[in-house]
């Protein structure tokens, strides 16, 4: 990352899963990897966010949202399901959808979210694995783990973007330290 002011997170590929892990070590890091990840999604990417309650999806989020240039401020959808970030000058919307209380797959696409995958904006779930039988094969896979317990500010992130693999690469390279393992 680029931001002198900030510890850099450490990164490194592991290129037989093809995942890139990222250490970061505040809730700054997690939002400016949100934003250089924000700055490189086409339009109709999904973005899978998973981990537990606190683990830095929403934080992750507010960081895309820069990064794609929408606008509103981000907070989390869990009670409405959904929130819609208008577009900004890049012209990519950003809906951002909390699946966490949904009762089954099946009220996602009662609610007719299911038109919003398959649309122009950038597409955001927490909690994702509810419902990922029912979801593309090659989304923006991120997994956001609270590690170390004396370490509450430090969060590992998994990512994996099948058939993408030279955007996963690009954000390899703009962390200081990347270690092919
Ligand atoms: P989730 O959406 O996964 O439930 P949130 O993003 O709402 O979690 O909250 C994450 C919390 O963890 C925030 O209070 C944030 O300040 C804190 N935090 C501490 N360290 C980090 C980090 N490295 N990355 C993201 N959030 C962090
Ligand atoms: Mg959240």
């Amino acid at each position: 990352m680029n931001r002198p002011d900030l510890d850099r997170p450490t990164t490194s590929v592991e290129p037989s899963t093809r995942t890139l892990v990222i250490t970061t070590t505040s809730r700054d890091e997690t939002v400016e990897l949100g934003r250089l990840i924000g700055s490189l999604l086409p339009a109709g990417t999904i973005v899978l966010l998973d981990g537990d309650l606190g683990a830095g999806k929403t934080v992750l989020t507010s960081g895309l949202a820069e990064g794609m240039g929408c606008l509103g401020p981000v907070s989390s959808p869990t009670f409405t399901l959904l929130m819609e970030h208008p577009p900004g000058p890049k012209g990519i919307a950003l809906y951002h959808f909390d699946v966490y209380r949904l009762e089954s797959v099946d009220e996602f696409f009662n609610l007719g979210f299911d038109e919003y995958l398959s649309g122009d904006g950038v597409c955001v779930i927490e909690w994702s694995s509810r419902i990922r039988s029912s979801l593309p094969a090659d989304c923006l896979e991120i997994e956001l783990s609270m590690t170390i317990p004396d370490r509450p500010d430090e969060r590992v992130i998994h990512l994996k973007w099948p058939g993408h693999e030279h955007l996963l690469h690009r954000l390899s390279h703009e962390g200081k330290e990347t270690q092919p393992c």
